[in-house]
């Protein structure tokens, strides 16, 4: 028991990993890709609220820069001299009132954390709202720069200097804490990176749910190729082993009875044909499933097929006493329809469809040989076939009736799946089917675009109805 638990997971193992590391890689592209284009969103995010937060300060340096130049108060220089006059100085010597031009200010920007220093015009502190000294030089510069004082405290500042009529008044210099750039932006960082790795996490997640659903149906078809390839070679072996065997004891036999090796080359001749059948169906729906084979339907007159159809069942059917007839209505009803060339009349039971004849012939063998061969002697199976309507267009319908030993609710719902037989001790004859007949009869009605519909009750008999549509007529 045991043992073939792990004989089966260890069968299964190849191709249930086979697929998890499909899925896994899937999910893995899916993550890698959004959280690459994550990370471009974030740092272009990042810099973009940087740049704004320098620019905000900028602004704030700049405008503090206007108001203290706005509020210096100038004065004649008495006896002095106009210190770094430029070519058109012209007036007398000016200079700044450093009391009354700051008394001011100092509260003003206080709360702003902004600093002001004053310098003469030959470079030195004169006035300074800082505690101390700033071990910075001058450096004369209105746009704005970044300056490192120790490793902890740094500063935006902007200099400025401050001319009247021609002359150097002195220099300003505005200074703002540089952490209340780098704040925030540590902050935008550790959010970014959070937020970032969550949604990463939360793709991963969905990733791997989306890739499984994905592979669903890949899973699915290969299951069913796998059940398909395993039946089949079950159908193959069978047969083989027994003509083998049968061949093996007809040669092993030094002095055959003639009797005895013609039940042996009976059987091995069955078996062949029976073999050459299941190879023939199967080829048959490879094809079909391959899609390679072009679809190049002609002009078929079902009535005249059908007639065929029977005409080759009504041997077997005879053996065994089953009357087998064809149902055809009169083609009574002509109808004309002015204006449409295509269609004159209205489909009859002698009308043609478009389709390919071999196959409707292995349609309608299959559908007609079952109704003989699951109905008991002295029968009886009816082919009706009368025009019809399918999805709003003309069609022609064919109903295989017969008095057989029908379906229960079970085979009805499996009757169409390959290799599926109700089952087989029901039969009373020694023949076996494969059980992909009513399968290539549905891949038939599918590639006519058509419609097929199975009625049955046990004990009472099965009614399978074809509808095929006319086709459109003039265009193949
Ligand atoms: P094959 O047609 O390949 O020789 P098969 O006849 O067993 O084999 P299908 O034609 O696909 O296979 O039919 C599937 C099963 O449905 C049959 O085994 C049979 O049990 C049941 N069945 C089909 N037609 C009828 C019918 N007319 N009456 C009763 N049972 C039917
Ligand atoms: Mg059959």
């Amino acid at each position: 028991m045991a043992g073939s638990v792990l004989k089966f997971v260890m069968q299964k193992l190849p191709y249930i990993s086979m697929f998890q590391a499909t899925r896994r890689r899937l999910a893995l592209w899916y993550t890698a890709v959004t959280a690459v284009l994550l990370l471009l969103f974030a740092s272009g995010f990042y810099f973009y609220v940087r740049t704004t937060l320098v620019e905000r300060v900028d602004d704030t340096l700049n405008h503090v820069v206007e108001i203290v130049e706005r509020s210096l108060v100038i004065e004649p220089n008495a006896g002095g001299d106009r210190i770094f006059a430029t070519v058109d100085a012209s007036g007398p010597p000016l200079r700044v009132n450093v009391e009354a031009s700051f008394r001011d200010n100092a509260r003003a920007v206080e709360d702003d954390h902004i600093d002001l220093e004053w310098f003469g015009p030959g470079g030195q502190l004169l006035w300074s709202t800082l505690s101390e000294v700033l071990p910075v030089p001058l450096h004369v510069n209105p746009a704005g720069e970044t300056v490192r004082v120790t490793q902890e405290v740094v500063f935006r500042q902007i200099t400025e200097r401050v001319q009247a009529d021609g002359q150097v008044l002195g220099y300003l210099r505005v200074s703002h804490p540089w952490f209340e750039v780098t704040k925030p932006s540590r902050r935008l960082i550790v959010d970014l990176a959070l937020g970032t790795s969550l949604m990463v996490g939360a793709v991963a997640a969905i990733g791997w749910l989306l890739s499984g659903i994905a592979m669903a149906p890949v899973r699915d078809s290969y299951q069913q190729l796998k059940q398909f390839t395993a039946d089949a070679s079950h159908e193959l072996r069978n047969p083989i082993a027994v003509i083998q065997t049968n061949a093996q004891v007809a040669l092993s036999d030094p002095e055959p009875e003639v009797e005895i090796q013609q039940k042996q080359f009976q059987v091995i001749e069955r078996l062949t044909r029976r073999l050459g059948r299941l190879v023939d169906d199967l080829l048959f729906l490879a094809r079909q499933e391959s899609g390679l084979i072009p679809w190049a339907p002609a002009s078929v007159s079902l009535a005249g097929l059908l007639e065929e159809v029977v005409e080759e069942q009504q041997v077997m059917a005879a053996e065994r006493y089953i009357t087998l007839q064809v149902e055809m209505p009169k083609d009574a009803v002509v109808k004309h329809r002015p204006g449409n060339p295509q269609m004159l009349t209205a489909p009859t039971a002698s009308s043609t469809i478009l389709g390919d004849p071999s196959q409707l012939t292995r349609l309608f063998t299959n559908l007609i040989s079952n109704a003989v061969q699951y109905t008991p002697d002295s029968g009886t199976v009816t082919v009706t076939v009368k025009p019809a309507k399918h999805q709003g267009q003309m069609g022609i319908q064919v109903t295989v009736q017969d008095t057989g030993i029908g379906m229960d609710a079970e085979a009805i719902a499996h009757a169409f799946d390959r290799f599926y037989r109700a089952d087989p001790s029901r039969l009373r004859s020694g023949e076996q089917g494969t059980g992909l007949g009513l399968a290539i009869a549905k891949v038939i009605v599918d590639t006519h675009r058509g419609y097929i519909h199975l009625a049955s009750r046990p004990g009472k008999g099965t009614a399978v109805t074809v509808v095929l549509p006319l086709g459109e007529v003039g265009n193949g």
